[in-house]
């Protein structure tokens, strides 16, 4: 089934080696198992990394007044799947956003300094998509690839719960009973995505059972490892 969008007018999703100046990770891991942190600590750390949290655009989403932005807060407050036609359409205009804002900032430098390349390859941290099958064959479909690293964060159920209960964020899912329909969500839907990416070997499994700056140890060595980016000094 062809989407209404057209992605590949862009090229933001193209497949990776087609666009050298791109390549997406895919972040996933079950409710509160710290995708949205770990994401942020990569952001400030590798420079041209940007994080997309796919749950934040939804929400945003839900403020534009509109009748799909209306039926988005519905499906959230349920723990349940937005069909991928709305998430990805989300995604493509937060990548075109960035790498916009990047090629002025990259112009304004070469004004100043000119003959000096900037550096302006871009490495998307997909946060929280693709969630089931559906979101994930429509985003193969669009892009004809995988992603470069699906990092997963593996987190006991128990300890999710006990974070996504203490930080009071005030969203309309962070309750006992929206918790539970996520988890089941999670196994029932999400999982089978880390298990299709595992077969081709390119899942990095990260422990998110320990402090923050244990897990962030552990993905900071995997992400430069695996995409090739280096830190900042
Ligand atoms: N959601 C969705 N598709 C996505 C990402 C999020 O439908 O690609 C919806 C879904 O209802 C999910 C909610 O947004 O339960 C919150 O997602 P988020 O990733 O922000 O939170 P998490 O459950 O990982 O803590
Ligand atoms: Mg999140």
């Amino acid at each position: 089934k062809k989407s209404k969008v057209d992605l590949s007018r862009s090229g933001i999703l193209a497949p990776p080696g087609s666009n050298p100046d791109r390549d997406v990770i895919f972040v996933l891991g079950g409710p509160g198992s710290g995708k949205g942190t770990q994401c942020s600590r990569l952001v400030a750390d590798f420079p041209g990394v940007v994080h997309l949290s796919a749950g934040d655009l939804l929400r945003a989403h839900t403020k534009s007044g509109t009748p799909d932005g209306d039926a988005v807060a519905g499906m959230i407050s349920q723990g349940q799947i937005v069909p991928s036609s709305v998430t990805i359409r989300l995604l493509e205009a937060a990548m075109a956003q960035a790498a916009s804002e990047t090629a002025k900032k990259a112009g304004g430098e070469a004004a100043e300094r000119s003959g000096r390349e900037a550096s302006s390859k871009h490495r998307f941290l997909v946060d929280g998509f693709p969630r089931n099958d559906e979101n994930r064959a429509a985003y193969e479909a669009l892009t004809g690839s995988d992603p470069a690293l699906v990092l997963f964060f593996d987190c006991p159920e128990a300890v999710m719960r006990r974070r996504l209960l203490g930080r009071g964020q005030g969203r309309t899912d962070d309750n006992d009973e929206t918790i539970a329909k996520r988890f089941r969500v999670f196994v029932e839907s999400s999982v089978p995505v880390v298990e299709y990416y595992e077969k081709k070997g390119k899942v990095a499994k990260i422990d998110a059972d320990r402090d923050p700056e244990k897990v962030y140890a552990d993905v900071k060595r995997v992400f430069a490892s695996r995409t090739g980016a280096a830190a900042k000094q």
